[in-house]
């Protein structure tokens, strides 16, 4: 008997389970699907490439892109302890203040930039201490580059010289400009949200952690969600839950499981035969993800990671964590402005000191760099639905990108932007052959046709369970999904909107914001029942 069950051990998960077993009166069970986080692709950063496609990601495809010359895109997610903080670029980005203030606006009290940033600062170990943007004593090391890339510095000198701004804080009063990113590493090691959040708490107690626990679904008690499924080796195991059932699956599973437990568009749960628990039109819906366009070049100097992996730079990395091993391929990049109307940046860039095409795939001899040009703010929508009743079926994806004309001409700004400050004198001493697009790829209807055939996910699927009180919404502002009891979503998928940025940090925000939320709740609870038991005389 557990008091909360809390169902995916990542970003979010992760947080959940150390702030909600605090309290030794309190029984938590965390499930994860994938397993242990003992690979040393995991802890190295510059490996984490090599995870694509192995145990430790569930290797997503999409439907055929419409827009994208109906390419399948590939999409990495985490199936392992800390989900898709352990494989993913370590990038510390926060978003816009007007991200938070927009969620705000669209009726959730309680998220505005404000309400969060304390909630930012509460989970920061920020190398360069406390201030007003930052907080020091919490578990999540957020660290400078031991190393940077001299491409790094060349791509912030080309925006200075571009006419940008050099931003030293992204996080800071301001996000727009050219900078360094800070990375979530603790002493040159990726630090997961299960290095800074699940391992120092793992000897708890009154915290369970299963890895290779998949859950099948969530059983209800009239309106109460009560029991978690899950396979758990060749059986099947139940769970109850006394206080929360607690979705942290991500942007893709979280939407899945409330699918199979019969919480969902109600048509389209019936094509299935999932008797129908609650109807919540909702469920996979919203789907928003940051498109990113590469546009690459060969370096004429060896000062890639093409060599990274030198025998020289493994005894580096073994003997002092520095060198080209810590990078983390994006060192640098920017956020931008398109047009004199945009009230916040539209595009960010994230510039690889290395080929980094098709996920790092794509293989060449030689050294080279690349732009990588990511729409921020997508007016298209994507969807998450079923393809069959079988929880070991991957869901259909469908991400639309670009289905909103607006989103490609952003974008074709971005790979315009892209030429241009390759073009700049800091670029001078590494620049050769433009390999994509190529010198041949002139007018926008041939550039146009280089974002279709190259564009890839940068990785941020958020939105599918949204958070809200219009009819489309899942969770309300508390994160508890509507029309039932007893169950929250807390992670990437509650996002009204995606947030200006890459989502790692901000879904770590979201679960301490949570944990907050239910243990407020919890300590009210004796109250409550007096006052129901008044009622009810
Ligand atoms: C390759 C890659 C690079 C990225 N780079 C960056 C970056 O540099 N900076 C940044 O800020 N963000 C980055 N991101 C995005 C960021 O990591 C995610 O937005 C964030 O981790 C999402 O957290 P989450 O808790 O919503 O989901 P996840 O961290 O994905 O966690 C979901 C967990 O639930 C588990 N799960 C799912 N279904 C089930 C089930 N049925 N039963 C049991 N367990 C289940 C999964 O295995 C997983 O562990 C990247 C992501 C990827 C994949």
């Amino acid at each position: 008997m557990y008091d909360y069950i809390i169902i995916g051990a990542g970003s979010a998960g992760c947080v959940l389970a150390n702030r909600l077993s605090e309290d030794p009166a309190v029984k938590v069970l965390l499930l994860e699907a994938g397993g242990p986080d003992n690979k040393q692709e995991i802890h190295i950063p510059l490996a984490f490439s090599k995870l694509f496609k192995g145990p430790c990601d569930w290797t997503y495809f999409t439907e055929p892109e419409p827009q994208l010359g109906n390419r399948s895109l590939y999409w990495p997610r985490g199936k392992v302890l800390g989900g898709s903080s352990s494989i993913n670029a370590m990038i510390y980005i926060r978003g816009h203040r007007a991200d938070y203030d927009q969620w705000r606006d669209l009726g959730n009290p309680g998220w505005g930039y404000a309400d969060v940033l304390p909630c930012f600062k509460k989970s920061e170990n920020q190398e360069h201490g406390a201030s007003e943007y930052h907080g020091a004593s919490g578990p999540l090391h957020v660290s400078d580059l031991r190393t940077v890339n001299p491409l790094s510095d060349a791509f912030v000198q080309a925006g200075q010289e571009a006419g940008f701004q050099r931003n030293h804080d992204f996080n800071g009063a301001s996000q727009e400009g050219f900078g360094l990113y800070q990375v979530t590493q603790d002493n040159g090691k990726r630090h997961s949200a299960a290095a800074a959040f699940l391992h120092p708490v793992m000897s708890r107690k009154n915290l369970t952690v299963r890895t290779g626990a998949h859950v099948f679904g969530i059983y209800f008690e009239g309106k109460r969600a009560a029991i978690v499924s899950f396979q758990q080796g060749n059986g099947s195991v139940q769970e109850r839950a006394e206080r929360e059932i607690i979705l942290c699956a991500g942007a893709i599973g979280s939407p899945q499981l409330l699918m199979l437990s019969g919480v969902g568009p109600a048509a389209h749960l019936r094509q299935f035969d999932i008797p129908v628990a609650c109807d919540l039109p909702g469920v996979g819906g919203n789907l928003q993800d940051h498109p990113c366009t590469g546009v690459a070049y060969e370096c004429t100097k060896p000062v890639s990671l093409a060599s990274a992996e030198d025998y020289s730079n493994m005894v580096r990395y073994l003997l002092f964590k520095k060198g080209p091993l810590t990078s983390n391929v994006a060192e640098s990049g920017a956020f931008i402005k398109t047009s004199a109307g945009c009230q916040v940046p539209d595009l960010q860039f994230h510039f690889g000191v290395g080929y980094f095409v098709e996920h790092g795939f794509r293989q060449i001899k030689g050294h080279a760099f690349t732009f990588g040009a990511t729409l921020l703010h997508p007016y298209s929508r994507g969807e998450i639905r079923l393809r069959s009743s079988n929880p070991l079926d991957a869901p259909s994806i469908r991400a639309n990108y670009f289905a909103d004309s607006r989103d490609m001409d952003v974008m074709l700004d971005g790979v315009k932007l892209s030429r241009a400050l390759a073009a700049t004198k800091a670029f001078d001493q590494y620049r050769g052959t433009e390999l994509h697009p190529g010198p041949e790829t002139k007018d926008d209807r041939a550039l146009r046709e280089h974002i279709a055939a190259f564009t890839e996910t940068l990785y941020h699927p958020v939105g599918t369970c949204k958070m809200g009180h219009d009819a489309a919404a899942v969770v309300d502002s508390e994160l508890r999904v509507r029309g039932v009891e007893g169950l929250r979503v807390v992670d990437a998928s509650i996002m009204p909107a995606i947030v200006g940025g890459n989502t790692n940090a901000p879904t770590i925000m979201i679960a301490e914001k949570a944990a907050e939320m239910i243990k407020s709740r919890a300590a009210a609870r004796p109250a409550e029942s007096y006052a129901g038991s008044l009622a009810s005389r």
